[in-house]
């Protein structure tokens, strides 16, 4: 059943990505990586559906999403931008296909950043970030979605590329399948993959060159 929470807070994490909080429903029950069809309770926006993922974790006492707007698009994300706290968000039906399943490589592009930010924080909360590594794929830095928290967390396993941007310690120009045999260091690794479809599509190409089982990619496409 659809729950309607309301916003707390807003915070502007980069130019066009906001954190959005939300008081917690108890009624709602989601693992981290999964997202939910989410609409806007104002007159004319309460059928239009988008699916944002939650970047909290399901024990949290608040729910958080991490959106990126999209003013041009003139649908749902333009009118997010305009929210203030006290506005209300309605939640509908809870999905998705990205859980984790143990070490291996993040691979994300933009917003797709986002499931994993939640399956990140719930292994450093458990103490099991361990040799996880995250390739960030963005146009330019200031793109970059939570920049310092994943290098506090990560260091060298964090590795970002720019396709807009050629800046000394970032890779420059798309994933290659190069760059991710850098990253390899077992033979048992998962591969967790979210962006846009475009993006997806080469990496998954480069992991079948590298000789990786389907089985070790989990996925999602943004
Ligand atoms: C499972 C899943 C989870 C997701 N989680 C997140 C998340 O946590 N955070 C996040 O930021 N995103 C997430 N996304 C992506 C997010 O759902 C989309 O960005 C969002 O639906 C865009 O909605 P919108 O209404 O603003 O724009 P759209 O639905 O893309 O477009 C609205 C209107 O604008 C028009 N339009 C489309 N493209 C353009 C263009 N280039 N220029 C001008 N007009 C255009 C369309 O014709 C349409 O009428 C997720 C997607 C999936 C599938």
């Amino acid at each position: 059943m659809a729950q309607t929470v309301k916003i707390t807070a807003i915070k502007k994490l980069t130019h066009d990505v906001l954190k959005i909080t939300t008081e917690k429903t108890e009624a709602l029950s989601y693992f981290p990586g999964q997202a939910a069809d989410i609409s806007i309770n104002k007159k004319d926006w309460q059928q239009e559906m988008r699916p944002f993922t939650f970047t909290s974790l399901p024990e949290d006492d608040i729910i958080e999403f991490t959106i990126k707007v999209y003013p041009l698009h003139k649908g749902v994300t333009q009118q997010i931008h305009s929210l203030v706290p006290g506005d209300e968000l309605i939640i509908h039906e809870v999905f998705g296909d990205i859980a984790y399943k143990g070490e291996g490589i993040f691979i994300a592009g933009g917003a797709g950043i986002t499931p994993f930010i939640a399956i990140l924080k719930q292994l450093e909360k458990e103490g099991k970030i361990g040799n996880n590594k995250l390739i960030f794929a963005n146009k330019t830095k200031a793109d970059i979605i939570l920049e310092d928290k994943f290098h506090k967390l990560l260091g060298n396993n964090f590795i970002n590329i720019l396709s807009d941007e050629n800046i000394p310690g970032y890779e420059h120009g798309y994933i290659t399948a190069e760059l991710i045999k850098q990253q390899l260091n077992a033979n048992d690794q998962f591969f967790y993959i979210c962006g846009p479809e475009p993006m997806m599509q080469t990496v998954e190409k480069h992991l079948s060159l590298l000789g990786i089982s389907k089985d070790h990619i989990v996925k999602e496409a943004f």
